[in-house]
């Protein structure tokens, strides 16, 4: 196999495409033939740089860990997502999009989100640029995470309560689904990680792929080279990981470990181990893994960590697991804890509870002393503190 990449009919392998209901078609086939020309135009590029300059505060640090590298006996630096404003690396996704919206002439945006990390990063762009903004959010998650729900408010979106399923992520994005196929003319949907229908997995990714161009330059300054022997990040629906492995995707020198939220065991029936248990299958549009029960129904994933349990997993993610050119590790709950206490105590950082899962991957690999490893520090933890204090280690 020559590429990993994306082929032109919105697939990597197997995995990908645009599985949608005949409603949505117009606006899917708009923004397929329209994300690339914009995102390659000059206007773009100078508006979408100079925000991430001064308004996101890139580029992020590349740190060299001290205490940590010792741990792990290699040189660990990590890609510091946590310190963008808003706290993830969600902000980079969003400012592309809603630009690219903006170009194509719509007024009024809408997103789903679990956590809340995606809405807020949604609302703040939406403040941003003036533009009306609907979050569809699962009760169940409305209540779990009130504060996402006060600062988007304050920001001036509404949020609307999803009463349906479970309450949680998956219904609050077949709602938002439910709102674009009533409102395809004017309206945009911000999806908030590499997963729904083509185009949307190569365009977060490739909004993302800030993050490993800029590991390229900050190597290359710190080390005499671009590369990196090892690049780890979490997947939930697989933003992160994209953005830090895009640029070095076909380059086999870099070993790509991506760690997935196990709950409390891959076999236990209480995880979001998506690579590890998902079957071939659709889910919000596009075909990849997804843990769903023998008669084809989607199955509630669990995880600690409110980003990472999502039942599906980006297309990108799936061919790479199943062609093997990522390694995945299933990071348990107890174990993402204690690796964000230890990076807290090693380095005085506090991380998110998804960061702390590529963390918690650390121990189950044998690096050598002179391996350089970058591992994507997501976001941080300050939305996660109440949790992460009912453990004390
Ligand atoms: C949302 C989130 C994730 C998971 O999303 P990906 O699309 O897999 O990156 C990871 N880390 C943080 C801090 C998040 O907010």
């Amino acid at each position: 196999m020559d590429t990993y990449k994306i082929n032109e009919n919105g697939f990597y392998g197997e995995f990908g495409g645009a599985y949608i209901p005949e409603i949505l078609h117009r606006c899917v086939t708009e923004l397929q033939s329209n994300y690339l020309r914009i995102m390659e135009s000059e206007s773009f590029i100078s508006e979408y740089r100079q925000l991430l300059r001064d308004y996101v505060g890139r580029p992020s640090p590349l740190y060299l860990t001290r205490r940590l590298s010792e741990r792990y006996n290699c040189r660990l630096y990590l890609k510091r997502e946590d310190l963008n404003h808003t706290g993830a690396h969600k902000i980079n996704n969003t400012i592309g999009q809603i630009l690219i919206a903006r170009r194509m002439g719509k007024t009024r945006i809408i997103a789903e989100t679990g956590a809340g990390q995606h809405g807020v990063a949604t609302a703040t762009v939406c403040a941003l640029m003036n533009m009306e903004c609907v979050v569809y959010m699962g009760k169940t998650d409305v209540e779990r995470q009130h504060i996402n729900v006060q600062k988007m408010e304050m920001l001036g979106a509404r949020v609307v309560p999803v009463v349906s399923g479970n309450q949680t992520l998956k219904d609050a994005t077949n709602e938002a689904i439910r709102d674009w196929c009533c409102n395809p003319s004017d309206t945009y949907y911000i999806i908030g990680s590499t997963v729904g229908p083509h185009p949307y997995p190569d365009m977060v990714a490739r909004l993302q792929s800030v993050i490993s161009e800029e590991i390229k330059l900050q190597l290359q300054q710190a080390e005499g080279r671009e590369h990196p022997d090892y690049i780890i990040a979490c997947i939930g629906g697989g933003s992160n990981a994209a953005g830090g492995i895009f640029h070095y995707i076909d380059d086999t020198r870099v070993r790509i470990v991506l760690a997935e939220a196990a709950g409390d065991g891959v076999d236990s029936g209480r995880s979001a181990a998506t690579i590890q248990l998902g079957r071939r299958g659709v889910i919000h549009g596009s075909r990849t893994l997804v843990m769903q029960t023998p008669d084809g129904q989607i199955e509630e994933p669990y995880s600690i960590s409110a980003g990472l349990d999502y039942p599906g997993i980006g297309p990108m993610h799936a061919h790479l697991a199943t062609t093997r050119r990522a390694t995945v590790l299933p990071v348990e709950d107890g174990e993402a804890l204690a690796a964000a206490y230890e990076l807290t105590r090693l380095e005085g950082i506090i991380p998110a509870l998804e960061s702390a899962h590529a963390l918690g991957a650390l121990h189950k690999i044998g690096f050598k002393s002179d391996d350089i490893v970058v591992l994507i520090l997501s976001g941080r933890g300050d939305k996660d503190l109440h949790t992460l204090l009912q453990y004390k280690f």
